[in-house]
């Protein structure tokens, strides 16, 4: 028996039709072509025009209950709806509002955090980023420093924050501070949210080596944030730190991005032959897709055993670590092969401001920029060297 056919039955397949119908009917095309083109730096408008699309059809925030606002999806539908999301060129769900924060304050949030917090995200309305690592905080992050001082009913916040993913479009910032620092490390962080318009934040850009604007250095010179704005008690943020990190299950593999990466660069090979292949390259292309289809469906055999569990427990532990690693190295893979199949012509790699490319052969510019943006996925999310110690220390027992 293949573990994913519990995805087979009459009501799931009648799920997945019903979710690539929709996906296919009601995805803008411009935003469909730049996800399409792999990119991650979705600008506002279109991550917000495709949440308010799904917020209408009632399955914005696939992961929340119905007490708030969400689905109510079953873990079986939230797997087979972000697969067809995938497959269908749409935008992922927004990752920090949405994945991190919301599950964070239903679980450690007072009602008025609840009702103030949550209905932004689910609206569309509130855009938020992570502050978590720092210029000397990334894999020992309970090492940060940036500051918060407790003054009267406020706490007021000095240093920095670093690679602060979609700081320049977000309106909030979740984030840890250092309150106290006489004890361990781990002892003494704060979690706080804060309105990346007070006074006193500078929110700087940083761009990735091949130019996208996705992360950013953020600035606090003494900018005032109410104790109202505390997510727990004082000092106890490393407790919410840990699970809001561990909170992201699905996806952690990246199987649904791969299969819809493979899937264009197979429909391309097909449908043209543009870099005029001679035979024997053509084989060993062949050759190579067919390898990454086969480590890929070992990928998605091994994820769906560690997320439906024979005994009905659905944490994933350590073995979340073996998924990133492996799938992250399966998707750089998939993005080399499409670049090497490119050769010259993805050395024009070039887009105007659109988005859309603007010199020839599309498909061969398009395929460099994404072999080099997705090396950040070998660092973040907890680098790869970081998820090996953990396979080593809990895993095997070394
Ligand atoms: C594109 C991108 C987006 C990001 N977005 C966000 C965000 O939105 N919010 C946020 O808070 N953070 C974000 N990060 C930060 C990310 O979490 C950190 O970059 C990551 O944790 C690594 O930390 P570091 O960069 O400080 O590197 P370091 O921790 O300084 O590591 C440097 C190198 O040393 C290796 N290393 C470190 N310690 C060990 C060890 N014990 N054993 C073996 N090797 C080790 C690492 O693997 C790495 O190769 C983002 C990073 C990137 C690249």
């Amino acid at each position: 028996m293949d573990v994913r056919d519990r995805f087979e039955t009459p009501d799931m397949r009648a799920f997945r039709e019903e979710v690539r119908t929709f996906v296919r009917a009601n995805l803008p095309e411009d935003i469909r072509r730049k996800v399409a083109q792999e990119r991650m730096d979705l600008p506002r408008d279109d991550q917000q025009r495709w949440h308010k699309i799904l917020r209408a059809k009632g399955w914005a925030c696939p992961g929340w209950p119905k007490a708030h606002g969400g689905p109510g999806f079953t873990d079986d539908q939230r797997y087979v709806f972000e697969r067809e999301i995938a497959l269908g060129d749409a935008p992922r769900s927004m990752i920090y509002g949405e994945g991190m924060l919301g599950p964070t304050v239903m679980a450690y949030g007072t009602d008025e955090q609840k009702r103030q917090i949550l209905t932004g995200i689910l609206e569309g309305d509130v855009f938020w980023c992570q502050g978590f690592s720092e210029p000397n905080a990334g894999s020992d992050l309970a090492s940060l420093q940036c500051k918060a001082e407790r003054v009267g009913d406020h706490y007021v916040l000095n240093g920095s924050k670093m690679w602060t993913s979609e700081g320049h479009i977000a309106d909030w910032m979740f984030g840890l501070f250092r309150t106290d620092n006489s004890g361990r490390k781990q002892e003494g962080i704060t979690f706080l949210v804060l309105d990346l318009k007070s006074a006193g934040v500078t929110v700087r850009p940083i761009l990735l080596f091949e130019g996208t604007h996705e992360v950013n250095q953020v600035f606090f010179d003494n900018v005032r944030v109410p104790v109202t704005q505390r997510l727990g008690d004082e000092h106890k943020g490393w407790t919410i730190a840990k699970y809001l990190l561990s909170l992201e299950r699905f996806g952690t593999a990246e199987v649904s991005r791969s299969l819809a990466s493979l899937g264009r660069l197979k429909a391309f090979l097909k449908d043209h032959d543009p870099f005029r292949h001679a035979q024997h390259e053509k084989d060993a292309i062949e050759r190579r897709v067919a390898e990454l289809e086969m480590e890929l469906d070992a990928l998605e055999i091994t994820e769906v055993r560690f997320l439906f569990k024979q005994d009905g427990a659905n944490e994933v532990g350590p073995e979340a670590s073996m998924l990133k690693v492996r799938g992250t190295e399966i998707q750089g893979d998939i993005f080399e092969l499409t670049m090497m199949c490119a050769g010259g012509a993805a050395l024009g790699a070039r887009r105007d401001e659109t988005g859309v490319n603007i010199e020839a052969t599309r498909r061969g510019q398009d395929s460099a920029l994404p072999y080099f943006n997705f090396r950040k996925t070998l660092i973040y999310a907890g680098s790869n060297e970081i998820q090996r110690n953990i396979i080593a220390k809990a895993v095997l027992g070394l």
